[in-house]
């Protein structure tokens, strides 16, 4: 299926799966309306500081909740999340921060099953995007074939970092989408 998105003529490839939702779209009003009813009986936490000094990097996939899967409440973990849950240079800068300033000790890597990164060809997606608009990304995709070895680089690269300051207690898993559980990864 092809859509036009309304900002632009850029044509946007979406399966049609992707179509099958029965909300309504846009969906900024419906959010406007489930925010007034999230804001009823607020109770605000005053620490900026998450209470378990913990820090978690996550694949942004929509079928993970990050909270519920880990059983966190809000105010106890800093939650930082992109595209596979990879380790980029800006997750370094949300990291650096959380442990700076943040006082954060702790970082728990979730990447999973069935991510939209797997096995997408990073040459053929840079090629697409330079043929379709002239421009080819500085920026790496970061796809993956295997989400354990992925896993792996993930970890080094945040023991490896410079300005990852506290690497005692790195913890990689796998979540599986189709379960729901977590599997741990090891270094090699
Ligand atoms: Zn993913």
């Amino acid at each position: 299926m092809i859509l036009q998105s309304d900002d632009d003529a850029r044509p946007v490839v979406l399966p049609l799966t992707a179509m099958s939702s029965g909300h309504s779209f846009p969906n900024v009003d419906e959010l406007i309306a489930n925010n007034a009813d999230y804001a009823d009986g607020w109770t605000s936490i005053a620490d900026v500081r998450p209470d378990r000094q913990l820090c978690v990097i996550a694949c942004m996939d929509s079928r993970m909740d990050i909270f519920s899967i880990l059983g966190l409440q809000n105010g106890e973990a800093h939650i930082i999340r992109n595209a596979g849950g990879a380790v980029t240079d800006d997750a370094i800068r949300s990291v650096c921060l959380s442990q700076r300033s943040l006082g954060t000790r702790e970082i728990v890597l979730l990447h999973h099953t069935r991510c939209g990164l797997l096995n997408l060809n990073e040459d053929d997606f840079k090629a697409d995007l330079e043929q379709e608009l002239g421009v080819r990304p500085s920026w790496a995709l970061e796809g993956f074939t295997d989400p354990y070895r992925d896993v792996q680089q993930s970890m080094r690269r945040l023991q490896m970092s410079p300005f990852v300051l506290h690497t005692n207690h790195i913890t990689g898993f796998v979540y599986d989408v189709d379960t729901g559980l977590l599997h741990k990864v090891e270094l090699d």
